[in-house]
């Protein structure tokens, strides 16, 4: 096994060729030439929602970090559909995390309700209701954007047990995290539009599993429905995977100074971040993570106290993405998530330390002000 700095570096890339760059250029095209007379042939290219040399040199790329097979998909939100209407049928019944991202919740409780799934929802920490009739749980650890902490082996246990299977969402953790795998997942679902990719520039989702079967299906789907990523967006990820572990180490040490400034904060109500001994997560969190990501929650009295904040900073870009190289934060309930008005995502970039925490100390004082 090399290190996590030599294997992003190298992740998916091919024999070098003289005179070609490490990482191939983008393969564009709808249509590709086939043999006039030969037509389709076994592993050659044919149509483009099919079938793209570029998504595949990615596909290993993440494939190699999560220690599976992975299929990519337009978006974050494209993988997780893609997961629940690929598994679930009428009479199933899911379960879907109560402090996750509200999308996926969303999307479980009006298109999967509709097409006669049980959708249940459970808070990350528990409690869980009975697993052992459940066809699907879905996970989301650290949850977004709660960053509560739930243990994937005990409850991929409790899951198979009964014969059902479990995703992790694994975004805010990305595979050198934590690889759900490794701890009994049977898909590791993500959006590569936060820290993976880490540029704020694209658009991005993939799932991994270990079942030759179920990649297949996945992919089967992909095709059917068309939730394909362009071409230069799977290159600019794949680019972007270099630096995956340089930039989580600098947003996990902002993150770990950060918390600690934002908890001995007067204006500061209460601090999440699962890398703080005092944090509730912390336990599971150790155990389970390699790393604890650069995203910070936070509260303050209300909404005008977290609009000044956002106002005082000067480092900090208001923007509801995480995970990127510019610090960015976000109130939450301004988008309809069910959080505390004077709830604030914090995700840290990888600017200098120092500045980072005398920018957020400044704002910070500022509240009171
Ligand atoms: C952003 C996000 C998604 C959706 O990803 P998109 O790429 O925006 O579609 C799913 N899960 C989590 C945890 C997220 O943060």
């Amino acid at each position: 096994m090399t290190g996590d700095g030599t294997a992003v570096v190298h992740a998916g890339l091919p024999e070098p060729v003289p005179g070609r760059p490490f990482l191939p250029n983008p393969a564009f095209g709808a249509p590709y030439h086939l043999d006039p007379v030969a037509g389709p042939q076994a592993g050659v290219d044919g149509y483009g929602r099919t079938d793209n040399a570029t998504w595949r040199a990615l596909e290993t790329a993440i494939g190699s970090l999560e220690g599976a097979e992975c299929v990519t998909f337009a978006s974050g939100m494209a993988a997780v559909s893609a997961v629940l209407l690929s598994v679930l049928r009428p009479g199933d019944t899911v379960v879907v995390p109560a402090d996750g991202y509200y999308k996926t919740r969303a999307f479980a409780s009006s298109h999967l309700a509709e097409r006669g799934v049980t959708v249940l929802e459970a808070p990350t920490v528990g409690p869980y209701p009975a697993l052992d009739a459940v066809r699907l749980l879905l996970v989301e650890t650290p949850a977004n954007p709660g960053l509560d902490v739930c243990d994937i082996a005990e409850l991929a246990a409790r899951v198979h047990a009964g014969g059902g299977l479990v995703a992790v969402d694994n975004t805010t953790a990305t595979p050198l995290g934590q690889r759900p795998l490794d701890l009994g997942a049977d898909f590791s679902v993500a959006s590569g539009t936060k820290a993976l990719t880490g540029h704020s520039d694209i658009l991005l989702g993939y799932v991994c599993t270990r079942d030759p079967e179920r990649a297949a299906a996945l992919t089967a789907w992909r095709g059917a429905t068309g939730a394909v990523v362009g071409p230069f967006e799977a290159w600019l990820a794949h680019r972007s995977l270099g630096t995956l572990d340089l930039r989580l180490a600098r947003q996990s040490a902002n993150a770990a100074a950060v918390a600690e400034v934002l908890a001995a904060h007067p204006a500061v109500l209460s601090v999440r971040w699962p890398g703080r001994p005092e944090d509730p997560a912390y336990e599971v969190a150790s155990r389970q993570m390699r790393r604890i990501p650069g995203v910070v929650t936070f509260t303050v009295a209300d909404r005008a106290a977290a609009e000044r904040f956002l106002e005082a900073s000067e480092l900090v870009f208001a923007a509801t993405s995480f995970g990127g190289l510019h610090t960015s934060a976000d109130r939450r309930a301004q988008w309809g998530d069910a959080t505390p008005e004077g709830l604030i995502r914090f995700s840290c970039g990888v600017e200098d330390t120092e500045d980072l925490v005398a920018d957020v100390r400044r704002a910070l004082d500022a509240i009171k002000g």
